[in-house]
């Protein structure tokens, strides 16, 4: 190469690497936490359902007019698991992560007559230069992106990893900026004046949320507050000129339940119960912080550079309306602790107003983020990408399996389940029962097909079976001869 040709290639290559970080879209990845597949004014149903048509979401209605709709997302059935999903692109049965953290080296988990816990490691997610006994390691999707030039905001709840531990703090995993965000999975309160501590009734000053001491003693709901230091993120990421990701993690709509005031009287009215009301007010609460994200990505001119994607973490708890015409709640391996809400708007990609059924999963974020932001996937991951879908909603994935794992004991049955196109098989561990759901015809899954098609039973059996052998993944044991659950095809 003589020396103008080696000019000319330097600067080309300035160039290039100047303009893909001028082109470089900023993420704002809206996540819910606990809030139900029908827990809005949206509908991902076929038509609008009872629930739908009682909560108040508008800028939900605003963001699914704008961007595409999927009816079939999911995530695990609880918190700490879909959120090591998401950070490191594995499936819950690889990462182990499959019931929540809170406290080192103790597990949530209660006693039972039969069966005994394994090794799972209760720890949750840990950065890969710590060395926390019993805890999960990977590279995770804020790391990726900060390294491609991304500044990485972490706001409201992180749930990654147990106190006093590394992975407790986001900013020891990726994040630049750690708003509120530590090892709890739910705030002490949602009130200012309350501190945003349980203290006030006498609760543990464990959930206590860090870092909003300013907002102390006053008036605000803490999903206001949230909001308010995230766009003040946001500006100054926009005043500095660098491509941001937003996550967004909201404590709300997890318990404890309590009203937000300035939406309460909405629904006073209203011949609910009371907990109803006050779920609907943190419901509206939650729509508000993403009518003002939005209003916010328009007034600083970013919105045409901006993806937006809002999911939902697990299904909605047992304390709340049923969502029909699921069955199940969150933890449970029915479609009410898997099935969420999912919108993305990727401005001139994604078709307005449209709605698809391929099936996604939680871990499938960690790939699609990688490539909207045009940076190489390196690691060996569970997720798939779903760009194809973003660009062609008709996109057919049914052959492809969907996977979930939950061997714990806690206040409902532990499982395995995998998806296959519309039949759904479910492993319960403790009775070694097999359930197999027609979703398709039964989204309800009222009618177990298993005795009646062994076929697909046997199919989907062995696909799970491989799936938690090739993982390794994590098994109760039989307190009486020590062995583990056998997988679904050993039975
Ligand atoms: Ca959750």
């Amino acid at each position: 190469m003589n020396r103008t040709s080696r000019l000319f290639s330097a600067l080309l290559s300035v160039f290039l690497a100047s303009n893909c970080a001028a082109e470089k879209p900023n993420i704002l990845f809206f996540f819910v936490d606990d809030m139900g597949w029908q827990d809005t004014s949206v509908p991902f149903h076929t038509g609008p359902t009872k629930l739908n048509r009682q909560y108040r979401t508008p800028n939900m209605e605003r963001l699914a007019k704008k961007g595409l709709l999927f009816t079939n997302a999911y995530a695990c059935s609880i918190c700490s698991p879909s959120r090591v999903s998401l950070m490191t692109g594995q499936n819950a049965a690889r990462h182990g992560v499959t019931c929540w953290t809170l406290r080192k080296d103790r597990s949530p988990e209660r006693p039972n007559t039969n069966f005994s816990s394994s090794q799972w490691p209760l720890n949750g997610l840990q950065p890969t230069d710590a060395s926390v006994e019993r805890s999960f390691s990977a590279r995770t999707l804020p790391e990726i992106l900060r390294s491609a030039g991304y500044r990485t905001i972490h706001a409201g709840k992180a749930h990654f990893g147990a106190q006093n531990t590394p992975g407790s703090d986001p900013g020891n995993l990726g994040f630049d900026i750690n708003i509120a965000g530590c090892h709890i999975g739910g705030p002490g309160s949602y009130h200012g004046d309350k501190n945003f501590s349980a203290k006030w009734r006498n609760g543990d000053a464990i959930w206590d949320v860090p870092g909003l001491e300013k907002y102390h003693g006053r008036k605000i709901n803490l999903t206001e507050a949230i909001t308010r230091e995230s766009i003040a993120a946001v500006e100054q990421s926009v005043a500095d000129k660098n491509p941001f990701y937003l996550y967004l993690a909201h404590y709300a709509v997890h318990a404890p339940f309590e009203p937000d005031r300035r939406f309460l009287p909405n629904y006073q009215k209203e011949k609910w119960k009371a907990h109803q009301k006050t779920y609907a007010s943190m419901l509206e609460s939650m729509d508000h912080s993403l009518g003002q994200l939005l209003q916010t990505l328009e007034r600083l001119k970013i919105a045409e550079n901006t993806i937006v994607v809002f999911m939902s973490d697990n299904g909605s708890p047992g304390n709340n309306p049923q969502n029909i015409p699921l069955r199940g709640s969150k933890i449970s391996g029915y479609e009410g602790g898997t099935r969420v809400p999912l919108i993305v708007h990727w401005p001139d990609i994604t078709p307005a107003d449209k709605r698809t059924n391929s099936p996604i999963i939680i871990e499938d974020i960690f790939p699609t983020f990688l490539e909207m932001a045009g940076i190489a996937n390196e690691h060996e991951i569970d997720g798939k990408s779903f760009t194809d879908i973003l660009k062609a909603p008709e996109t057919d994935r049914s052959r492809r399996p969907l996977f979930w794992h939950y061997p714990n004991l806690y206040h409902l049955p532990p499982y395995s389940s995998v998806r296959l196109g519309d039949h759904k098989l479910i492993h319960w561990h403790l009775t070694g029962k097999l359930e197999l759901f027609d979703l398709k015809n039964d989204l309800g899954e009222t009618t177990n097909l298993a005795g009646a098609r062994p076929a697909k039973v046997n199919e989907l059996a062995t696909l799970l079976g491989n799936h938690l052998r090739e993982t390794k993944a994590f098994r109760l044991s039989n307190r009486k001869t020590g062995t583990p659950v056998p997988h679904p095809d050993e039975l």
